[in-house]
């Protein structure tokens, strides 16, 4: 499909045909091909950074979950990989970065110092918890998480996008203008 649009149209003609079945089976194969294929855009910092190549090294093998595609363009990406710590010159860039990001993107709070500020908590330079300034989808504790912990962790992310409605960007949108808004 070209665009949201002309799928949101093919749907719509369908819907009026009497054909909801189609379209929920649509709805669920598009999911789980997305759920699937989530390219990471690569955004480390510090430490959690170094766990995350364990991660990708042959032992755990991310690629059996399609997590394997990092990207360095956030263009290209679909979920954005918060592990490290984020202080608060760092915070409008990553902010930028979220943005540049198509819809739908995601966003996973690797580690303690992306989770609440970790070791930094209640410092003056870290932010405390990247949920201030992008909408976290899931978080992974730890310092570092463990890869197991971060594969669990993306395997929620999966079963979010499942049972996503292919739409349910709309809402996500919504979600994210609520924060600019609040900015
Ligand atoms: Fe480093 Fe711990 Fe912060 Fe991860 S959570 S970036 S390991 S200090």
């Amino acid at each position: 499909f070209q665009d949201n649009e002309t799928l949101e149209k093919i749907i719509q003609e369908l819907n009026a045909g009497g054909v909801n079945v189609v379209v929920g089976a649509l709805d669920t194969l598009i999911d789980w091909g997305r759920s699937n294929s989530l390219w990471p855009l690569t955004f480390a910092t510090s430490c959690c950074g170094i766990e995350f190549m364990a991660v990708c090294a042959a032992r755990y093998d991310i690629a059996r979950f399609g997590f394997e595609v990092t990207r360095n363009s956030p263009r290209q990406a679909d979920v954005i990989l918060v592990s490290g710590t984020i202080t608060h010159k760092m915070a409008p860039v990553l902010r930028r970065l979220y943005d540049q990001m198509a819809d739908p993107k995601y966003v996973v709070a690797v580690g303690g110092c992306a989770v609440s500020g970790g070791p930094f908590r209640k410092s003056y330079h870290v932010v405390q918890g990247v949920d201030q300034i992008l909408p976290v989808d899931v978080y992974v504790p730890g310092c570092p998480p463990r890869p197991e912990a971060f594969l669990y962790g993306m395997m929620q992310l999966q079963r979010k996008v499942k049972i996503e409605k292919f739409f349910g960007g709309v809402n996500r949108k919504m979600k994210n203008e609520d924060m600019k808004n609040e900015e």
